[in-house]
């Protein structure tokens, strides 16, 4: 068993309810690391990021902080300082994603943390820990997705690729992702004030959420759309699947704007559209490493500076607000120590 030296008292932001019925609250804790269990390892977390079901975590939403208190925070980032699991050592250089991690189990919001070594990955060697918080969960989704597409032989010369929530945290990283590899890329936002720098990141067009908000009870739309890269679901992606070229796909993997999808067969079965659903929590750990491989190599998007806002622990609270009223442009990453 290796270990290097940590801190004996690490600090956290937990989320509370002191009684059934009552509102959650966030505070900042303390607290002693014990002994660390076999199978385990223990991480000195160096960042750690702000996704939507983190900011619903941190809220006590119940559909995700399944057990209180909880540490939210699904992406973590750091050194491991003590392993008692034969794939790691200390000073290796991971990340940490799972299901469990930072909604039912506690997560990355805390200065240290203990881990079953399966939740563990290594950081690819070209990536620093805050480079691959500036992706985490979000640029690994939009990583995904477009891998869906591509195996969907969708290319960039069959035509435009929408992306929408395309300010938010997948949504960048789709844009960012999608023009590095020559699509053409158009943005749907809701903040018209973020239309250049969406274009400086990469798009070619950039139109409003109500462009792909068609309300008549037409089964199709004009073929437009070669793919799609969707992060709010509703009407959005219903109208998409209505005009996407035959044979395109469209990739679902949000809910921000709603969790009913209205439409009939007619896209399925008269244009061969796909409707590809993506769980980034469900894949398996090797397509996961794989993955981050690609964003580290082919799919790697440079220029994340562009696309990160930093806080430390405290710095979190009004950003968890903002997120969760859509006004967050970008990825926030969250500094907890040094590298
Ligand atoms: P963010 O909060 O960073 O971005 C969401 C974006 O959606 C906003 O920035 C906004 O972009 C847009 N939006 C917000 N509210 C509405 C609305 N009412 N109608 C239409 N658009 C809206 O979230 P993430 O990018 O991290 O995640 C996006 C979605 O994907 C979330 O629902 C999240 O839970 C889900 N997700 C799912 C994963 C999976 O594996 N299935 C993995 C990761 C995320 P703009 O202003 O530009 O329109």
């Amino acid at each position: 068993m290796a270990t290097v030296s940590g801190p004996t008292i690490a600090r956290c932001l937990m989320v509370t309810k002191q009684a059934e019925g009552e509102q959650t609250t966030r505070e900042f804790r303390t607290f002693e690391p014990g002994a660390l269990k076999q199978g385990s390892v223990r991480i000195r977390v160096q960042y750690s990021s702000l996704n939507y079901k983190d900011a619903l975590c941190a809220s006590g939403h119940p559909g995700v902080a399944r057990s209180l208190p909880i540490i939210p925070g699904i992406d973590a980032a750091g050194t491991v300082v003590e392993s008692r699991a034969e794939a790691f050592k200390a000073s290796d250089r991971v990340m940490v994603f799972h299901a469990r991690f930072g909604t039912e189990v506690n997560g990355a919001w805390s200065e240290w943390i203990d881990v079953p070594a399966d939740w563990v990955y290594a950081i690819p060697e070209s990536m620093s820990a805050r480079q691959a918080m500036i992706l985490g969960t979000a640029g690994f989704t939009a990583a995904h997705s477009v891998d869906q597409l591509q195996k969907h032989e969708v290319t960039p010369d069959k035509g435009e690729i929408v992306v929408t929530g395309a300010t938010g945290g997948v949504g960048v990283c789709a844009v960012k992702l999608l023009s590095r590899l020559g699509f053409s890329v158009v943005a749907v936002t809701g903040k018209q004030d973020k239309t250049e720098w969406l274009k400086m990141l990469g798009a070619s067009l950039v139109v409003g959420r109500e462009a792909l908000n068609d309300t008549s009870d037409r089964p199709l739309l004009k073929g437009r759309w070669a793919g799609a890269i969707d992060t709010v679901g509703g009407n959005t992606l219903a109208t998409i699947l209505r005009s996407t070229q035959p044979t395109g796909c469209v990739t679902a993997c949000g809910l921000t704007s709603g969790v009913e999808l209205n439409v009939t067969v007619y896209p399925f079965i008269l244009r061969g559209v796909t409707l590809q659903g993506i769980d980034s929590a469900g894949v398996t750990p090797d397509y996961r490493q794989s993955i981050w491989q690609r964003l580290a190599t082919d799919y790697s998007i440079a220029g994340l500076d562009d696309i990160a806002d930093e806080v430390d622990l405290a710095g979190l609270e009004p950003k968890i607000t903002q997120i969760l009223a859509g006004q967050i442009a970008g990825r926030v990453i969250v500094k907890i120590a040094d590298e």
